[in-house]
């Protein structure tokens, strides 16, 4: 147990919390839980995960306690039906090393801290990039860490260094809200970043279980960012997914309670009529969510990612045809051919700004030419994962 001096009095702990009534969220199916290496080794992560497991009835639990929590064979052959039964596999681990400094590099991405206190995500789209990354491709379980006060421990020391405000992203490696009405990990985490002088909170979901969040106090330093397509879009490629009017609404919620919230609309997906459905969309959402940001994507993947794409969607998919032949920038990802982003992001940006001129909107993961074609014509600012 960590003791911190994040809440102004040296004494106060960061625990495991237990006094939430756990739930399980109605788009995540956990038909499988497995208990791995260090996973129960002290009465407070014991505690905490019957606690969790109470909120599975009926859900069988292994022990693996010799196993770290990414060498989980689940004894599946092929890649889809793999991803598929992993997403259904709750494993509760340790992550040592959950909080990281990206190193991206060949793209205009700038470095940023994360952190993780979820692996993976129990949600299934058919585009999805976290798939194909090397942590997950072998075993996609979905994973809750339980050394929750360590990694709070390792931000406040990091934050404790800094001279002014930065960002701690969650969201890259997971969905960071999916399970918190199992886990209630935002009734520790958000106190946390309200009370901090320096660390900031951005974190990117698709889950619209906003609840407990609503009357938690935050400070304006967590800044919820949702991940949207048009709804037709959401329909064909988001599976197990909160609809999009249900995010829709989770953000107004959040926006009411007074958190910055941000949109990322990512990936874009070409279909025959793009520029009408997604200025449509665009339009509509900028109207009704009081954005603090708007962040514009497309597909930027690696191979195993893609390569489980196109098992899912078939060779000749939407997604697929419109990568640039030969296809990879100088940070290795695939994405569509440089023409075709300039003209989406034009188009979507002008869709935005008709409504909000003064919105600040920037691009995700993308090259340097294509950003500064974009650029010179319409003002970009910072993407979404810092402040
Ligand atoms: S929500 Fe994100 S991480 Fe989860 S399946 Fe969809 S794309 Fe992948």
């Amino acid at each position: 147990m960590a003791q911190l001096d994040i809440f102004d009095t040296p004494d106060v702990p960061v625990r495991l919390p237990v006094t939430h009534a756990p739930e399980c969220p109605p788009h995540v199916h956990v038909e499988r839980i497995i208990l791995t290496r260090g996973s129960r080794d002290s009465p407070e992560r014991r505690a905490f995960i019957r606690h969790i497991c109470g909120g599975l009835p009926g859900v069988p639990v292994e022990e693996r306690l010799d196993t770290p929590h990414n060498q989980i064979d689940l004894r599946v052959r092929g890649a889809v039906p793999l991803q598929a039964a992993g997403k259904r596999t709750l494993v509760f681990g340790v992550l040592k090393n959950a909080v990281r400094f990206s190193q991206e590099s060949g793209n205009t991405c700038p470095n940023y801290w994360h952190f993780s206190l979820y692996g993976h995500c129990p949600y299934g789209c058919s585009y999805c990039y976290l798939a194909g990354t090397q942590g997950v491709w072998f075993s996609p379980t979905v994973k809750i860490y339980v050394n929750l006060p360590e990694i709070i421990a390792r931000m406040d020391r990091i934050a404790n260094e800094l001279t002014r405000p930065v960002s701690f992203y969650h969201g890259k490696l997971q969905d960071p809200l999916a399970l918190d009405p199992l886990t209630g990990y935002s009734s520790v985490l958000i106190p946390f970043f309200a009370r901090h002088r320096y660390a900031r909170h951005v974190q990117l979901t698709k889950s619209a279980s906003v609840e407990r969040l609503l009357d938690l106090e935050h400070g304006g330093h967590t800044i919820l960012s949702w991940s949207l397509n048009p709804p037709a879009i959401a329909r064909r490629f988001e599976s197990t997914v909160p609809s999009v009017e249900m995010r829709l609404r989770a953000m107004e919620q959040c926006a009411a309670a007074g958190y910055p919230v941000r949109a990322v609309v990512m990936p874009i997906v070409p279909v025959d009529d793009w520029p009408d459905v997604y200025a449509a969309f665009l339009r509509h959402l900028v109207e009704r969510v009081p954005l603090q940001r708007l962040t514009l994507g497309g597909i930027c993947s690696y191979t195993h990612a893609l390569h489980l794409t196109r098992q899912r969607l078939g060779d000749d998919n939407v997604v697929s045809r419109h990568l640039a032949p030969g296809s990879s920038g100088d940070d290795g990802r695939a994405r569509y051919e440089p023409g075709l982003r300039v003209r989406i992001y034009n188009h979507l940006i002008d869709a935005a700004r008709a409504v909000r001129p003064d919105l600040p909107v920037a691009l995700c993961l993308e090259e340097r030419g294509v950003w500064r074609q974009v650029h010179a014509h319409r003002p970009l600012g910072p993407c979404n994962c810092i402040l």
